[in-house]
């Protein structure tokens, strides 16, 4: 089963943030910037989890716009790891 079609989920390093925005354009149903300027995840109740290294499930229709925003965070800290074990599969660590 190729990573795509296993459940994820997201997180961000916020010390790395630049707070641009991009996470947000590309998936503003899983990103959102906070007062404080930088990106957090939320999850389906749109609550913004901002307690560090708090994660959310990707949702399946956002799969793509959330792996583009990883791809292109220019602070390389949006992390999307595997569910069942944990592996980093697209994010700055993924192999
Ligand atoms: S794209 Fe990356 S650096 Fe930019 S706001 Fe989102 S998490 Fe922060």
């Amino acid at each position: 089963m190729s990573a795509e079609n296993e459940p994820l989920e997201v997180w961000i390093d916020q010390d790395l943030c630049t707070g641009d925005g991009i996470c947000v354009q590309y998936a503003r149903e899983v990103f959102e910037l906070d007062i404080d300027g930088l990106a957090y995840v939320k999850g389906a109740d749109d609550e913004l989890r901002t307690e560090p290294g708090a994660v959310v499930p990707v949702p399946a229709p956002l799969l793509v716009d959330v792996i583009d925003a990883t791809r292109k965070c220019p602070g390389e800290c949006i992390h999307m790891r595997r569910v069942s074990d944990g592996v980093e599969v697209f994010g700055p660590e993924a192999s």
